[in-house]
């Protein structure tokens, strides 16, 4: 038995901050601002597990109100959604993301996101999909005000 998730997020972007995508530090002007480290590709693929198996959002298991929460690294939001999924008996199949970024180029940096999403959901790669555009200088993300990201997963019952 299949299901599906799907999850969005987007931060707005400001000077002096980390920009932390798939819990890799990218070197950028200017970085991502939320309550936790602000991940926006962590955040999108936790929402993602989360929505295959009908537990909520991200924000009803990790609020933002939480000091707990503050400046937390967004694996650990990761971690336990994929507990979750284990523990309803089910697997990741595969998972397809795309962030949305005007500057800095992530190409660089893709395999390197891959790779940290892989190993941390126990994952091949060649299962976890990260792409990468651009808004064309149009909406918030096109005037370097904001970062965003979607992703898909698939998940199935284990055998
Ligand atoms: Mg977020």
């Amino acid at each position: 038995m299949f299901r599906i998730g799907f999850g969005n997020d987007i931060h707005r972007l400001e000077k002096g901050r980390p920009l932390i995508l798939g819990g890799i530090e990218i070197p950028s002007e200017k970085g991502a601002v939320g309550h936790s480290d602000a991940d926006a590709l962590t955040h999108a693929i936790t929402d993602a597990l989360l929505g295959s198996m009908a537990l909520g959002d991200i924000g009803s298991h990790f609020s933002d109100k939480d000091e707990r929460w503050k400046g937390a690294d967004s694996f650990m939001f990761l971690a336990e959604a994929l507990r979750l999924v284990d523990e309803l008996g089910f697997e990741i199949v595969n998972i397809d993301s795309t962030i949305t970024l005007e500057i800095p180029k992530l190409r660089p940096h893709i395999d390197d996101i891959r790779r940290n999403l892989a190993q941390l959901l126990a994952i091949e790669l060649n299962a976890v999909s990260v792409k990468a555009k651009t808004a064309e200088t149009l909406d918030a993300v096109g005037n370097h005000l904001a970062v965003k990201a979607e992703a898909c997963v698939l998940i199935a019952r284990k055998v």
